[in-house]
């Protein structure tokens, strides 16, 4: 089954047009990748579609059903959850408070212990206040305040940013675990390595446009690609 199905999405901020008649889809316990250079429009691809930002032509539909022209609160409601780059915790509020104001008003909350088995290091730090959490600690706690309202589909937007090698390791097998276990994930990384570490499929934007779409083998193989969008193997064509 289809999780997510965009159709010729155009988005625009203001007069400005970013998007351009972007389709993508992604099934059911699939994790995908969205890549390319800064500027290309992977962060207001999954704005649109988690609804912070309206399409101005094109359809959206997450497990059948239509949630373009929706609220982000709406589409938030029918189980998508964006992670979004900036990671938006409460600092001054414990782990525990973070996560139980999450699934609040969830329609399908998970039970806390249930998170705290998926991360453990979350437990050990449940009284601690969210400023005080390292960074890879406060990406921890963003992913685990989406997944405790069990979504049907997550997007991560640059999870790993600014995360030392040793913590995004950690972070990807975290991730790779939720895959195993049968989350459907978008996920937006300026780490190409780590991104395809997780994701079999990818799409690749540029300027707006789909400039690939194929499977992680199909990219690697695609030097032009992979150069042009997104400066691998520059420097091994240099002399
Ligand atoms: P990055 O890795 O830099 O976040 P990205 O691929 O996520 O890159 P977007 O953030 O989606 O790219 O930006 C796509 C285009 O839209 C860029 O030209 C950017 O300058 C422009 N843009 C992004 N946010 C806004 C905004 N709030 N208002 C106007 N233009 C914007």
């Amino acid at each position: 089954m289809s999780m997510l199905e965009v159709e010729a999405i155009n988005s625009f901020y203001g007069d400005s047009h970013v998007l351009f008649d972007i389709s993508l889809e992604v099934a059911e316990h699939e994790v995908v990748a969205l890549l390319g250079r800064n500027g290309a429009g992977k962060t207001t691809t999954l704005k649109t579609i988690a609804g912070v930002l309206s399409p101005r032509s094109g359809s959206i539909r997450l497990a059948g059903t239509p949630i373009h022209g929706l609220t982000s609160h709406l589409i938030a409601r029918r189980g998508l959850q964006l992670v979004p780059e900036e990671r938006r915790i409460f600092i001054t509020l414990t782990v525990e408070e973070n996560l139980r104001l999450a699934a609040l008003n969830a329609a399908k909350p998970r039970p806390i212990e249930e998170i705290f088995d998926i991360f453990p290091r979350l437990r050990e730090r449940r009284r601690a206040t969210g400023g005080t959490l390292s960074g890879g600690e406060q990406q921890m706690l963003a992913i685990a305040r989406a997944l405790i309202r069990s979504p049907q589909l997550m997007l991560l937007d640059e999870p790993f940013e600014g995360l030392a090698p040793v913590i995004v390791e950690e972070l990807v097998a975290l991730c790779g675990r939720l895959a195993e276990a049968g989350s459907t994930i978008v996920i937006v990384e300026q780490d190409v390595r780590a991104a395809l570490m997780l994701a079999r499929r990818v799409y690749v934007l540029n300027n707006g446009h789909v400039a690939f779409e194929g499977t992680r083998d199909e990219l690697l193989a695609d030097p032009e690609i992979t150069s042009r969008y997104l400066g691998i193997g520059l420097e091994t064509e240099e002399p």
